[in-house]
């Protein structure tokens, strides 16, 4: 709408017509807003599993995208990923950061983690990304972009895994996530586990 608004006075936004047509301008991109905004749910399925649930807050909790909840050195490794996925012309968003044991046992009881409650994203030590544009459907070249930036910074990509998982992230390998999720100092676990360059990266 920033953009529209933008275009109209670069046309002249003082004459008779522009006065006509941006109400209606305007109303049909509120219009086409609330259409995507029902549709999005469905744009959001993974592959042939049940549509809805990556974008729902149905069943054990609500999809959380907020970074305060990651740990602290994951947060920023994810934060320099994305910059750099931004520097190459992608649009990444976190889909999925923390999620509660209750939303964990869902996913699994529905084939979409094989973890469940145990799962990293409970440990706030994983993220799902996908491209803003493409959504679920439509993130294959993010995601092939992102997987070997994301292990140049000594993060593990789901994206190699058999149980494929191309939006996963995680700060520690799958050896490590027992440890981790004991560990009374997790956020220094997983700092430890990045490499020595990638903690370079970031205490620039
Ligand atoms: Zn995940």
């Amino acid at each position: 709408m920033v953009d529209l608004a933008r275009g109209y006075s670069r046309s002249g936004a003082g004459s008779p017509e522009v006065k006509q047509t941006l109400p209606l301008a305007v109303g049909a991109a509120i219009l086409a807003l609330l259409f995507f905004r029902r549709r999005a749910p469905r744009r959001w399925t993974y592959g042939s599993k049940l549509p809805g649930i990556a974008s729902s807050s149905a069943g054990g909790g609500e999809l959380n995208r907020d970074p305060a909840m990651l740990l602290p050195s994951f947060a920023d490794t994810v934060e320099v990923l994305f910059q750099r996925l931004r520097a190459r012309g992608f649009d990444p968003v976190l889909n999925e950061g923390y999620r509660s044991p209750e939303r964990g046992a869902h996913l699994k009881s529905l084939g979409y983690s094989q973890t469940g409650d145990r799962s990293l994203h409970v440990y706030g030590a994983a993220v799902d990304i996908i491209s803003a544009a493409g959504g679920w459907q439509g993130s294959e070249d993010l995601w092939q972009a992102m997987g070997p930036i994301a292990e140049d910074l000594g993060l593990v990509w789901g994206g190699r895994w058999s149980f494929y998982d191309p939006a996963h992230l995680q700060a520690v390998a799958v050896s490590e996530q027992s440890k981790l999720r004991s560990s009374s100092e997790p956020d220094e676990l997983a700092s430890s586990s990045m490499s020595s360059r990638v903690r370079e990266v970031i205490l620039v």
